[in-house]
């Protein structure tokens, strides 16, 4: 009944391990060099927003007023899931029974971090998160049974050909509103028909050029967000558009005219901005599901400002925090 339905949020994307290893320099062919450090984590765009929804969802250490649930693939034999991806999710809030447990290994990163300038180098294997289940549209939404959520979280490390079915099979009907963050972009793109009626679409300054260029829209010179916010209104019909500016904080636009820009929130000092967007995407989503558990509609978002500000103010916590998942802020704490 309106009013007093828990909002279910279910997150649909990867979930991989992140290997990083820190180095004064990278080796080169056919040199072994002793690096300085290995950190294991767990990671993959999916989880983290997953748990960057669950985190949103504690307003104090024992209430938690959103029922989250991660729809995933994993490695069945490899120590990954049950070791660091598992305990990371739940300790967030996070449901894990639909997970599928995979033949394929866990999805992998491993990341060199070069000590003398920063820069790093990454090798990406998609795994579990581009097989069985990840493959078909008609598997996910039979995991999806007993969430029957009000968001479902889309990113872009599932193969493209599911992610544009679950696009058009969400944004045909009225039963959840999706929350889609293109990252990465598929160099292929999204059809235009597939992003027709999206709830929510979240992009940062790079997404958004590549995305225009889908619509028909390509941006020629400098971004200028009003602009391009306003053709994916007007050609895909989406209803907020969301444009993440890194440390400018982040630009909002509705298909009813509400806009502006949330100025990123002044830091003493920027640690690390992994996962900023994740965390950004995952404290929308949560404000977008408590509205719509109201009996509310998506036009009908009359504090998507504030919205905008909390998830902003908490993915501003994120950068001044080392690591990925780990520097989500919880909502009791921001
Ligand atoms: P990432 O890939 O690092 O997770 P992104 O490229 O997807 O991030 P950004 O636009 O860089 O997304 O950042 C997302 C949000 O994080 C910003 O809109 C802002 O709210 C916050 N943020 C990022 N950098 C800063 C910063 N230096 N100071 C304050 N807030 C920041």
């Amino acid at each position: 009944m309106a009013g007093t339905k828990t909002p279910q949020i279910s997150i649909i994307g990867s979930l991989n391990i992140d290997f990083v290893t820190t180095t004064p320099r990278c080796p080169a062919p056919g040199e072994t060099l002793t690096a300085t450090s290995l950190s294991v984590s767990a990671g993959g765009k999916g989880g983290n927003q997953a748990v960057a929804c669950g985190r949103s969802s504690f307003t104090s250490k024992s209430t938690q007023d959103v029922s989250v649930s991660m729809i995933g693939a994993v490695g069945a034999e490899d120590p990954y899931y049950d070791s660091l991806l598992k305990p990371a999710l739940e300790n967030s809030g996070v449901n894990t029974t639909a997970i599928e447990k995979s033949k394929t290994q866990t999805g992998s990163a491993s990341i060199i971090v070069e000590e003398i300038n920063g820069e790093n180098r990454i090798l990406f294997v998609p795994g579990a998160n581009h097989a069985g289940m990840m493959t078909g549209v008609a598997p996910i939404l039979s995991a999806l049974e007993n969430a029957q959520p009000d968001v479902v979280v889309l990113q872009g490390e599932i193969p493209r050909s599911t992610t544009i079915g679950l696009l058009e099979h969400f944004n045909a009907g009225d039963k959840a509103q999706v929350v889609f963050n293109p990252a990465p972009v598929f160099p292929d793109g999204i059809p235009l028909s597939a992003l027709q009626r999206t709830g929510v679409l979240i992009m940062n300054e790079t997404e958004v050029v590549q995305m225009t260029e889908f619509i028909g829209n390509s941006i020629e010179g400098e971004l200028v967000p009003e602009k391009a916010a306003q053709a994916f209104h007007d050609r895909a019909g989406v209803e907020i558009v969301l444009i993440t500016l890194g440390a400018q904080g982040v630009y909002y636009s509705t298909r009813s005219g509400k806009r502006g820009l949330v100025p990123g929130v002044k830091v003493a000092k920027v640690l690390d901005t992994t996962a900023a967007g994740d965390t950004f995407v995952g404290y929308f989503a949560t404000a977008v599901a408590r509205l719509l558990a109201t009996g509310k509609s998506l036009e009908a978002f009359d504090d998507v400002q504030v919205a905008v500000e909390k998830a902003n103010a908490a993915a501003a916590m994120c950068v001044q925090r080392q690591g990925a998942m780990q520097s989500i802020p919880f909502a009791y704490d921001l």
